[in-house]
């Protein structure tokens, strides 16, 4: 079976529709297409409790490390860069063949 197309790519600027982060935007840094997750900077933070070692050479600082945690991509959506709305995007062929994006609001070509 083919994987489910996403309509998200990196780099996009895309909107969270549902969760602790609706209505915020940010810039998709990475997706995983088999669990249909998105990584979007500055979003889902999460803290993370780093261990103190203690031993050999005294004690080693441990510390909280912020970093983002995925979102599920049905939650989001793409911001077009153009109309700046979010937006549904369709598939469109080039007269060369090519296939590109397009924002359904203000029919341009996304890229
Ligand atoms: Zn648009």
């Amino acid at each position: 079976m083919l994987p489910e197309k996403i309509h998200i790519k990196r780099d996009d600027t895309v909107i969270v529709l549902r969760g602790k982060e609706k209505g915020k935007t940010g810039k998709v840094l990475s997706i995983n297409p088999e669990k249909k997750r998105a990584v979007i900077e500055k979003l889902n933070i999460i803290k993370r409790h780093t261990r103190v070692k203690r031993g050999e050479r005294g004690s080693q600082e441990g510390g909280i490390v912020e970093k983002e945690a995925s979102i599920s991509t049905s939650n989001l959506s793409l911001v077009c860069p153009k109309c700046d709305r979010p937006s549904r995007t369709g598939n469109k062929k080039t007269e060369e063949g090519k296939k590109i994006r397009i924002c359904k609001a203000c029919n341009e070509m996304i890229e």
